[in-house]
């Protein structure tokens, strides 16, 4: 039997709860498919902080440089708001990026048909929608040197970032959009501003360079960033997987994100290069929403984004490409019968609790094998 190692750092607030349900799918998918899945338990955030006094402890990083893959829930809260700026929740976070190289944000914004009508677009704008952003996480205007306030002695200060990017990181993000739009519909559109920035020019020549080279077979097309915000809520069908830097898919990825309804919903994966003996990535998955302190506790949170993020785990890391499908069309279906926590209930809809959700899910996911 496949042994697949997952470290599960569950956080702070209604981390641990969402991260229970994706405890039941493992548990379920081990006794009735034998599919191996070995976890280990981790702390990261406020709750390390407690712990440890640390975001994450040194022990805990060790266990993520070690694991197949990380599934992370969510980080911080109001009563870690005055801890050392070091040592704050979010910093867990970032040192797990930082340190296992986490070049490539892949944000899926899929609105469920039960759902389309929660979306602030029409209906028929959204449903059905499957679109990939791919972002550039590790470089640009948020690392650039130099990053600084001056002061310009005059009653004057000047802040600066810069926006920096070398081809290497340009041609590996866009060759992770490249092969992820070979296992969707084939295309890819590249984002950027080369009428006014040299690293977008850079970014266009290098992205189109890299198509030439490897992925001819891939339909390309080029955007300016400001008309792809713009196209993304106008017509968002008429993507497959956009493929940006850091500033540009930080941004894009919300607007795209919230075509879909709740925070609730999102996953999201964070990749880093193949090993050259594996072939394998280190990764990480994470729901986009936050520890949501306003709910913490009470068994309300949805477990969908962090179950979704684990089926993207299945088909990024484990290659598991049937068990992902059969678990996002488990989604969907407890969607489709009606089922709705707290925020994503509408009329007509039946109010179900986080462990309701995921017990549904799972026996969902068993109904389809
Ligand atoms: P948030 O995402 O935690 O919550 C925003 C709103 O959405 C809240 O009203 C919350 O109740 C709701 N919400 C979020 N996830 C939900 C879910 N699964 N089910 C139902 N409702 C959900 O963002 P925030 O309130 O800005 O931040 C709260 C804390 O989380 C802060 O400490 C912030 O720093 C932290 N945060 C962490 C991460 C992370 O761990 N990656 C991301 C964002 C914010």
């Amino acid at each position: 039997m496949a042994t697949r190692k997952l470290l599960l750092l569950p956080g702070d607030g209604i981390g641990p709860e969402a991260m229970a349900e994706v405890k039941k799918l493992i548990e379920m998918m081990n006794a009735d498919f034998n599919t191996g899945f070995q976890t280990e338990e981790g702390l990261v955030g406020g709750s390390a902080y407690d712990a440890h006094g640390q975001a994450i402890s040194d022990a805990d990083m060790e266990k993520a440089m070690a694991a197949d893959a990380v599934l992370f829930g969510a980080v911080g809260g109001p009563k870690w708001d005055g801890v050392p700026y070091e040592v704050r929740p979010e910093a867990g976070l970032l040192r797990l990026r930082k340190d296992m190289e986490l070049f490539a944000n892949l944000r899926p914004a899929i609105c469920y048909p039960a759902l389309a009508a929660s979306s602030s677009l029409k209906p028929d704008v959204v449903e059905g929608l499957d679109i990939l952003i791919v972002r550039e996480l590790t470089g640009g205007v948020y690392f650039g040197e130099p990053k600084e306030i001056i002061d310009l002695g005059n009653g004057q200060k000047r802040g600066i970032d810069t926006q920096v990017y070398d081809t290497f990181e340009i041609e590996r993000i866009s060759g992770v959009a490249f092969e992820l739009a070979r296992t969707r519909s084939n295309k890819v559109c590249s984002m950027e501003k080369h009428n006014v920035m040299k690293s977008g020019v850079l970014w266009k020549e290098v992205v189109a360079q890299t198509h030439k080279a490897k992925y001819s077979d891939v339909e390309l097309t080029h955007m300016l960033a400001d008309a792809g915000g713009m196209q993304l809520v106008r017509w968002p069908k008429q993507f497959d997987v956009i493929v940006t830097d850091n500033l540009f898919g930080d941004m894009l990825s919300d607007v795209a994100a919230m075509l879909t309804g709740s925070l609730g919903m999102l996953p999201s994966a964070s990749l880093g290069a193949p090993d050259p003996k594996t072939g394998s990535r280190k990764a990480l998955y994470e729901p986009v929403h936050g520890s949501a302190p306003d709910i913490a506790g009470k068994g309300i949170a949805n477990p969908i984004a962090m179950i979704a993020s684990f089926a993207m785990c299945l088909r990024y890391s484990f290659n598991m490409v049937e068990e992902a499908d059969r678990l996002e069309k488990a989604i969907a279906g407890v969607l489709d019968d009606g089922l709705r926590t707290k925020d994503i209930l509408s009329d007509g809809g039946t109010e179900v609790s986080t462990s309701q959700m995921g017990d549904a899910v799972v026996a969902k996911y068993k109904v389809l094998a």
